[in-house]
């Protein structure tokens, strides 16, 4: 038996070697890449072309011939062309019929037209077996070989048959087909192209927009202040004293921002007594990006890092340490030894290695070539239970930072409170709604409507129950 690159669907009988040739309609830029990685991988290419003729910049060993012609001598056919020249294809119907007819175009705008450019060319070819794929892969990756951020081709088709052809004539030639389903998957794989980073954009949103509220509340806080209250001037904190407030700060309402909407998630559930019920919009957004969320965070907490890391070499903070030297000797008396400031600082440090620590844990957990190699339960334990304790050591650490800073009224400057506060607010809401949440009689409750039990369905049943007894 005749079987494809995985020895698992049976190839048709009339696409099955390499000496099967491919037919390409379309001689620009993305046929003659594509051309080119065929004939590579041992295939053999015919072109159809409007111009025979012209054939310069096409790779040797290609026959070119009329559309009509090509497609006749090939049982697969890619269409390289853009969809608003498909109208010539009708005039092809007869020789495509029943023949794999291969969409690979894209469009300029999301949703540009109502139905994909796949089910349109199946309108114009009724009789062909239309997959879509390729469209992800550009000309240039093609002819370059750098195909590392497009290796994947996503296929789809409502002929089984001809989409796992097409798969295998992707992996042929080295790339990673995705089975994408029927032929309705074609408008969303005909947007992919036209996204830009999609699930980064709203956490580099709310990222740049705290940290540059942050910077200026900082700026104003420390300089500003300093400069119009007592005439001092601290401009140089802009550099390393500043944003090594500003990174921690973002970095941790970051993390809190990846727990809130599981929370939020959960008090829902419980409100609706349901898990069956679609989240609002606004949720189901912001729960897709929590990955990002938490690597923006990260990244923020190795800047804190570094800055922290260089703060013994700063001219100030060697200034201020030979200062306080010379004017304990000039006044002849030693600073007492604290040992509640020596408690806090040690506590204040170890919370943040350790917090730093399970950041990083949590990071590394999120690639793809970890996670791959742990199941559901270890995933959800790492980034859950190990997420909420990185969220309560980085909470302890900030809080031991300004310790009780808040309760002294000269800390509140134009009666804006310490930045380190600003910092707490969304881990304790988080760290609060978690507690309640875990708490034994509410835990019940969201655990059993996590398994399917819902309230509406028992209220139902009662109420059948009741008229039943009644009716006796
Ligand atoms: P292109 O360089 O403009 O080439 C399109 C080809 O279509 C032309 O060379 C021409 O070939 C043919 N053509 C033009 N007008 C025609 C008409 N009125 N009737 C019949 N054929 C006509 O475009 P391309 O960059 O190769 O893109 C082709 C398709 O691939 C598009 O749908 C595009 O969205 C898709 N795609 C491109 C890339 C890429 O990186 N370029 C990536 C993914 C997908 P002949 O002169 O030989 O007839």
């Amino acid at each position: 038996m005749d079987t494809n690159g995985t020895n698992l669907i049976p190839l048709r009988s009339d696409f099955t070697e390499k000496s099967d040739s491919i037919c390409i309609l379309g001689t620009g830029d993305f046929g003659r890449a594509l051309g080119f990685k065929f004939l590579q991988s041992g295939f053999s290419v015919v072109f159809g072309s409007r111009n025979p003729g012209k054939t310069s910049l096409l790779p040797k060993g290609v026959e070119v011939l009329s559309h009509e012609e090509a497609a006749g001598k090939c049982a697969l056919v890619i269409i390289a062309i853009q969809r608003d020249h498909y109208g010539f294809l009708s005039e092809l119907t007869e020789v495509l019929d029943g023949k794999i007819l291969v969409d690979i175009s894209n469009n300029l705008k999301v949703d540009q037209y109502p139905e994909s450019n796949a089910e349109y060319l199946a309108h114009v070819v009724p009789g062909a077996k239309v997959v879509k794929a390729f469209n992800t892969v550009s000309a240039w990756a093609l002819q370059s070989g750098t195909l590392d951020a497009s290796r994947q081709v996503f296929v789809c088709s409502d002929d089984n048959l001809a989409k796992h052809t097409v798969m295998d004539l992707v992996r042929a030639i080295g790339l990673t087909p995705q089975d994408k389903g029927s032929l309705l998957a074609a408008k969303e794989i005909e947007n992919y192209p036209l996204q830009l980073f999609p699930m980064w954009r709203l956490p580099v949103y709310i990222c740049a927009g705290l940290t540059v509220f942050l910077f200026l509340y900082c700026v104003i806080y420390d300089v500003v202040y300093s400069a119009a209250v007592t005439g001092t001037d601290v401009s140089f904190r802009i550099a390393i004293s500043i944003p090594n407030k500003v990174f921690p700060i973002v970095s941790l309402m970051l993390l809190g921002l990846v727990y809130l909407p599981g929370v939020f998630a959960a008090f829902i559930q419980l409100h609706r007594g349901t898990k069956y019920s679609r989240f609002p919009n606004w949720l189901d957004r912001w729960m897709l990006c929590r990955k990002q969320l938490g690597l923006v965070a990260l990244a923020y907490a190795f800047l804190h890092a570094i800055y922290t890391l260089v703060i013994p070499i700063r001219y100030y903070a060697r200034h201020r340490a030979a200062t306080n030297v010379i004017t304990q000797v000039q006044k002849n008396e030693t600073n007492p030894f604290l040992i509640v400031s020596a408690w806090r600082s040690d506590s204040y440090i170890a919370l943040g290695i350790l917090g730093f620590f399970f950041y990083v844990v949590l990071g590394i957990t999120s690639l793809p070539s970890v996670s791959n190699a742990v199941n559901w339960r270890e995933f959800r334990f790492v980034q859950s239970k190990l997420g909420y304790l990185t969220l309560l050591l980085c909470t302890g650490h900030a809080f031991l930072f300004g310790w009780n800073k808040f309760l002294y009224i000269a800390n509140f400057r134009w009666c804006m409170p310490p930045a380190y506060t600003l910092a707490l607010v969304i881990p304790c809401i988080v760290l609060i709604l978690k507690f309640i949440l875990i708490l034994p009689c509410i835990d019940k409750r969201i655990t059993k409507i996590r398994q399917g039990w819902e309230r509406s369905s028992v209220a139902i049943e009662d109420k059948k129950f009741k008229n039943g007894h009644a009716a006796i």
